[in-house]
């Protein structure tokens, strides 16, 4: 156990993550994150601390506080 490659405890695993439905829905560029950027934990809500990755979360916060001061629906195109 002393030989823990770090990239396989951050794997992709889709097992245990799902796409982070909030962020889908809100940030336009949500295609454009890394892979582990866009995944919350399966067994959580779609909600910030859910996420596996710092960025992932900031990311999402960014996103609800945009969306409590635009005060209008950021999908309306
Ligand atoms: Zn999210």
């Amino acid at each position: 156990m002393e030989h823990i490659n770090p990239s396989v405890i951050y794997r992709f695993d889709t097992r245990s993550s799902r796409p982070c439905e909030f962020c889908r829905e809100l940030d336009p560029h949500f295609p454009e994150r890394r892979p582990l950027d866009q995944m919350v934990a399966i067994s959580r809500k779609a909600i910030a601390s859910a996420h596996l990755t710092e960025d992932g979360y900031v990311r999402h916060r960014m996103l609800e506080l945009r969306r409590m001061t635009s005060r209008a629906p950021l999908t309306a195109a």
